[in-house]
């Protein structure tokens, strides 16, 4: 389970680029990936030893962005069903979490980023978890994902189990100590700093987060404005809502990024507008634990750069983000009305807005040369994915300039699926192929997790 630097140079030939650049160009370009990056559109020699992927009647894409996931979780998916948030953490979670070990949650992490490889989900955010952190960060690693993450920071809180809660001292030297070894590692992953939420950390622990982030210029990734039981205790604890805490702590300037915001109202949207802040949407956890209906149309119109995503197994039950693209719209459209949020906004979250949500807008999120060849390629001979297409794509011309014409952009977000990925690439390497793992063994995956999954919950008082 390695992920190999050196890859040979592939031409992507015949497929149809959605490319998400600015202007949300189609293109119809022979596309030809070399040093891991997006080299050269219609190259006329492309470089000895170019492998080519013949893609006709395929879409490529940039690889989707998942701006807020739990991969320490996956092995609990099931166990925390019909809870809202308060009592699915206290019963059910945050036990599990704290039975984790190493080998648990490296198994956990594996079988989640497997999933969201075979998904075409290429970089990620994640928040962690407790004990197990470094086995967690090593299967992410492993796996080849681009991203963010770091250990799930939690000194204190009701229902918090002794296993979960460190001292203030020891959550920031683990924080710092394993940020530093990402920092030094050549993988794809990158450091950030996560305190869950401010139900489970002291406020010498946010302050000591603000310091530490300061210092290390390294992100902020929390919970927050979840629900609204969850929103009357920090109000009750801290004497102002997530939003004045926050601005208290000077963190709105310190690339925070909240999963959720689902409570984010007028007067937080003008607050954070303008700010170093960006939101995670994740409607099928949203929907799961009934926290409601994000506005990220009013976000948007505020300027806030919002990216999507599933969350955990434990309430979504998958992490897929195809679906989560497709909530996102549906909702938005119930919301706002039919024209209010169109398929090419929902497709943003999880790709060009996803990556200025995380800060990577330079290297990942849209087809342009020079960027990471982090690429989704899409098969269109699926009964669900046929249609005239309107740049006379994969299926031919309209058969008149008046006839109506189907969108690209609507096609991928409310019809294509995981079942129409075809390949998948981070940094011009093929981690899926054919619908297939490449480096990942699925079969030893799925057995070592469900011994893991049998050891923790021997272990686990729940
Ligand atoms: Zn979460």
């Amino acid at each position: 389970m390695s992920t190999p630097t050196d890859t040979a140079p592939l031409l992507l030939a015949g497929a149809t680029l959605v490319t998400m650049d600015a202007e949300a160009r189609v293109l119809r370009h022979d596309l030809l990936v070399a040093g891991g990056r997006i080299a050269a559109f219609d190259p006329p020699a492309p470089p000895a030893g170019t492998r080519r992927l013949d893609l006709a009647g395929c879409l490529v894409l940039p690889g989707w962005i998942q701006g807020h996931l739990h991969l320490g979780q996956t092995l609990f998916r099931g166990l925390a069903e019909e809870r809202r948030l308060l009592r699915w953490l206290t019963e059910r979670i945050w036990p599990l979490e704290a039975a984790h070990d190493d080998a648990s949650a490296y198994w956990s992490g594996l079988l989640g980023a497997a999933e969201c490889l075979l998904g075409g989900t290429t970089t990620i955010q994640d928040i962690g978890i407790g004990p197990g952190a470094p086995g967690l960060l090593r299967a992410i690693e492993d796996a080849g994902l681009r991203g963010f993450a770091g250990p799930c920071l939690m000194d204190e809180g009701d229902g918090l189990p002794r296993g979960l809660a460190a001292t203030t001292g020891e959550a920031l030297r683990a924080a710092e100590e394993l940020g530093a070894g990402l920092e030094r590692s050549a993988s794809r992953l990158r450091p950030a700093l996560n305190p869950r939420f401010l139900l489970s950390c002291s406020l010498e622990l946010w302050r000591g987060t603000a310091e530490l982030a300061s210092r290390r210029g390294w992100p902020v990734h929390t919970h927050a404005l979840e629900q609204l039981d969850e929103g009357a205790l920090v109000r009750e604890r801290f004497g102002r809502d997530e939003i004045g805490v926050f601005e208290q702590l000077g963190l709105l300037d310190a690339d925070l990024r909240i999963a959720h915001g689902v409570h984010l109202d007028a007067t937080h949207r003008a607050t954070v507008a303008g700010r170093r802040f960006s939101v995670c949407h994740c409607p099928g956890s949203n929907l799961k634990l009934g926290s409601g209906i994000a506005d990220v149309v009013a976000m948007r119109a505020a300027g806030i750069p919002v990216s999507i995503g599933a969350d955990g197994a434990p309430c979504n039950n998958d992490l897929d983000a195809f679906e989560e693209i497709r909530l996102a719209a549906l909702l938005q459209k119930l919301e706002h009305g039919p024209a209010a949020f169109t398929g090419l906004d929902a497709l943003r979250l999880a790709t060009s807005e996803g990556a200025r949500a995380l800060r990577l807008e330079h290297a990942v999120g849209s087809i342009e040369i020079g960027k990471e060849a982090d690429l989704l390629v899409l098969s269109t001979d699926r009964p669900e994915l046929f249609v005239l297409s309107e740049d006379g794509g994969p299926d031919g011309p309209p058969p008149s300039p008046t006839a109506p014409r189907a969108d690209l952009h609507d096609l991928i977000a409310f019809g294509a699926s995981r079942a129409s990925v075809r390949h998948v690439l981070i940094g011009g390497e093929l981690m899926v192929e054919n619908g297939r793992l490449v480096h990942l063994d699925l079969d030893e995956i799925r057995r070592e997790a469900r011994r893991a999954l049998a050891d923790l919950l021997r272990r686990a008082r729940v």
